[in-house]
């Protein structure tokens, strides 16, 4: 019996953040590159060092970034666009991330099913010159750090990396080609005597996976030739239907994900070929709890019965949890104890595989410990809720609004033809920033703070009525965040204050972290909007973000199901809806930008997952009465396959993202026949031009031509928030002068 212990990955960020300073001084020309990559370097080699004394056997390395692993990995494999060609070094693969003057950036997407962003290599079919010495030389250093065995090379899979790219050759061109660069890699790697290499392929959790089968046994065939150990590292979910034939690929080690999907199942029913080493990611790289001593142990035993090489892991790169779970000592320490950060997670890892082998002292008393940790904790977390006998309780009707969506129609709010409006938040400027920092600081007081907010709601609503629009909103000015900013005051969430992940490139988040059940002691929106509401005659909508959305940014507990948690916060915004109808709201806006993104990477479990999706949005809004009309907004969406659950939501209004799409979103709304009002995003928030009013003219002829007229609304496609004024102001003027122009159009059409 053999038992290692490994790693897939690490955080890259700096436990302080480091990465990101030394970018960002780098880019305003602060620093030189010189002292940006001693830095990375420090943290990467800080990181290897804590592995080191872990006693992980198998330590990733290679894996840190200055911006994105993915990009890291075009750029060395020698996928460059033509657009970047001219450009070289940092200068070039900066551009590649951001964009550089007037050459655009790479497109940026969802990696899997997390909240991490990743750059989308175009592959031409034309390579450049590859270029591996940086990787190699990192392997290098890793192993004078952590001796030679000991340091693995973390390497992104060929087929994950063509079926992440955007394609503008044909398969069949490209993969031959990327094949070879990756079978130069291995053999630099062997040369270095690697004890082994990890080829992540995470698109083998994929649905179609085995559509790929041909292309994984010929890539795998061919670096197996090289004949240095490859471990094949999966994980976010399950093999399916793909694993008989994945644990036959021609490797030494496969890597499979125990904390998502059936893998277990798999393998009790198929087995496993007793030739290979089976990695076993049992300690859960992407949620920040501590494992549950027992069950963990006896699946591990379990396993075990049936395959006895194993190797002992988190599931996947750490770079989903912050560092150290014991830095947050502002929590209460029942709730830090059972935290488990990339730190807490090497000495599970460790720890598990001492219990294992039974050969280790200490392993029982550590067990023990953190069984008594978790009762310690469900003790101090026992708040005899009714939240859990609410949910219980509901009926069908809780689900639906009084009257169906033509009934409603007609009672609430008569506006104009094309009736204008914004997605909610206004420009946050650094006065703004300003005035949470003294806050938070204490230099000024809560009542201080709140007379600031209510200023700068005034300034809003007054130029929203310059700008001539209908539908007013307060603009968010007290929000840092539009999932933060509730959850802080609900109850069952917390806060790190070093809790930091990587969202993309520089932008890290530190997600709330859900504990115990959901609950609203107070009205959460309710002044914001009362105020606004007394300065004007025209409607200010409520704006509250939805109960997916809540749930996918931030840490879910896994003690009970995320259907679950949602229903909890929906019954939580659903008193939220009713004391702003209450308080004189006639509209209200209930954002689930990420509805979509939560989808699973299979297929066949997202109608399980849409279902609960869309009944927590309509417990949250289906106490609205029938004369309140119910907006949603949804950004980054593709609608086409999903349009018949965003009918579900039963929203009386949708907004959406449709500026870039070319208009596609729009089409596949209205493709489906979708009978509720339409906002379709015809100003690009995301660019700082003001866009003109022929071009949105433009956009909402597009819109005339595909959808009655009663059905269109007109707004930008997200919140301005990261817009400057300047650049706001003209821009809705513009959009407003678009929307009379179109509404004359059809008013002289029908005389
Ligand atoms: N109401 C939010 C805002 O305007 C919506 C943001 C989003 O869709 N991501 O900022
Ligand atoms: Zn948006």
């Amino acid at each position: 019996m053999t038992i290692t212990t490994k790693t897939l990955g690490y955080p890259r960020i700096g436990k302080q953040r480091e990465v990101k300073k030394a970018l960002e001084a780098f880019w305003k020309g602060e620093s030189d590159k010189e002292s940006l990559l001693h830095t990375c370097r420090t943290v990467e080699t800080d990181n290897w060092k804590t592995q080191l004394e872990a006693g992980i056997d198998r330590i990733g390395v290679g894996d840190a970034t200055l911006y994105d692993h993915v990009l890291d990995w075009a750029v060395r494999l020698g996928i460059i666009p033509q657009r970047f060609r001219n450009l070289s070094g940092l200068d070039r693969y900066f551009a590649m991330a951001r964009g550089k003057n007037e050459i655009p950036a790479l497109e940026m997407t969802k990696w899997f099913d997390t909240n991490y962003h990743y750059l989308v290599p175009e592959v031409d079919g034309t390579l450049q010159p590859h270029d591996f010495s940086g990787f190699l030389e990192t392997v290098q250093q890793a192993q004078t750090v952590l001796g030679e065995n000991r340091a693995v090379p973390v390497v992104l899979g060929p087929v994950t990396l063509l079926r992440l790219s955007r394609l503008e050759t044909d398969w069949e061109t490209a993969m031959p080609q990327l094949r070879d660069r990756y079978v130069e890699l291995l053999q630099e790697l062997k040369k270095l005597g690697v004890a082994e290499v990890q080829l992540h392929e995470p698109a083998l959790a994929f649905g179609d996976a085995s559509n790929f089968r041909n292309t994984y046994e010929l890539t795998y065939q061919t670096l197996a030739a090289v004949d240095v150990p490859i471990n094949l590292a999966t994980y976010f979910d399950d093999l399916g239907e793909a694993y008989p034939w994945v644990i036959q690929l021609p490797v030494s080690v496969i890597s499979l994900d125990f904390t998502r999907g059936k893998n277990f199942e798999l393998l009790e029913h198929h087995g496993f070929p007793e030739d290979k080493q089976l990695g076993v990611g049992i300690v859960d790289a992407r949620n920040v709890w501590k494992v549950h001593p027992e069950a963990t142990l006896s699946r591990l035993e379990s396993i075990e019965s049936i395959t006895s090489n194993l190797s002992i892991q988190p599931s996947a790169s750490l770079q989903f949890v912050p560092y150290d779970a014991q830095q947050e000592t502002k929590l209460p320490e029942e709730l830090r104890n059972v935290l488990s950060f990339a730190e807490q997670k090497l000495e599970e890892v460790g720890m598990l595989a001492n219990a294992l082998s039974l050969s280790a002292e200490g392993a029982e008393d550590q067990l023990a410990l953190w069984h008594m940790q978790w009762e310690m904790f469900e003790e101090f977390n026992d708040t005899a809720s009714t939240v859990q006998e609410q949910l219980n309780n509901l009926t069908d009707k809780d689900f639906q609004r009084p009257l169906p969506y033509q009934k409603r129609r007609d009672k609430q709010p008569d506006l104009p033809l094309f009736p204008t409006t914004t997605i909610g938040s206004f420009p946050q400027t650094s006065e703004v920033r300003k005035l949470r920092g003294q806050l938070r600081r204490g230099e000024i007081t809560e009542a201080e703070y709140q007379s600031a907010i209510d200023q700068e709601i005034a300034k809003c609503i007054h130029l929203q009525e310059e700008a001539g629009l209908d539908v007013l909103v307060h603009g968010e000015f007290e929000r840092t965040d539009m999932v933060e900013f509730f959850a802080q005051q609900l109850s069952g969430f917390a806060f790190t204050s070093q809790g930091w992940v990587q969202s993309y490139g520089n932008r890290y988040v530190r997600p709330p972290i859900i504990y115990g059940d959901v609950a609203r002691p107070q009205p959460m929106t309710v002044q914001e909007f009362q105020y606004a509401q007394s300065l004007t005659s025209k409607f200010v909508k409520g704006m509250l973000t939805g109960p997916v959305t809540m749930l996918n940014w931030s840490f879910p507990r896994n003690d009970i199901s995320c259907r679950n948690q949602a229903m909890q916060i929906a019954l939580a915004l659903r008193e939220e809806v009713n004391d702003l109808q209450q308080a004189g709201a006639k509209m209200i806006q209930m954002d689930e930008p990420a509805l979509r993104e939560g989808l699973p990477l299979k297929p066949e479990r997202w109608e399980e997952y849409l279902s609960w999706a869309v009944d927590a949005f309509r417990l949250a809004t289906s106490v609205a009465k029938p004369e309140t009309q119910i907006h949603t907004h949804m950004c980054y969406s593709e609608f086409g396959d999903i349009i018949d659950h965003i009918e579900r939501l039963d929203a009386d209004v949708l907004s959406i993202e449709n500026s870039r799409s070319n208009n596609e979103t729009l089409f596949e709304v209205t493709n489906a026949g979708y009978q509720h009002e339409v906002g379709n995003g015809i100003y690009d928030v995301h660019s700082p031009s003001v866009p003109s009013v022929e071009q949105m003219v433009q956009q909402l002829r597009t819109g005339v031509e595909n959808l009655p007229v009663e059905q269109i609304w007109v707004n930008p496609d997200c919140g301005l928030k990261t817009r400057s004024w300047e650049e706001v102001m003209p821009s809705l003027k513009n959009m407003v002068k678009a929307a009379q122009t179109l509404r004359q159009e059809v008013e002289s059409q029908a005389t």
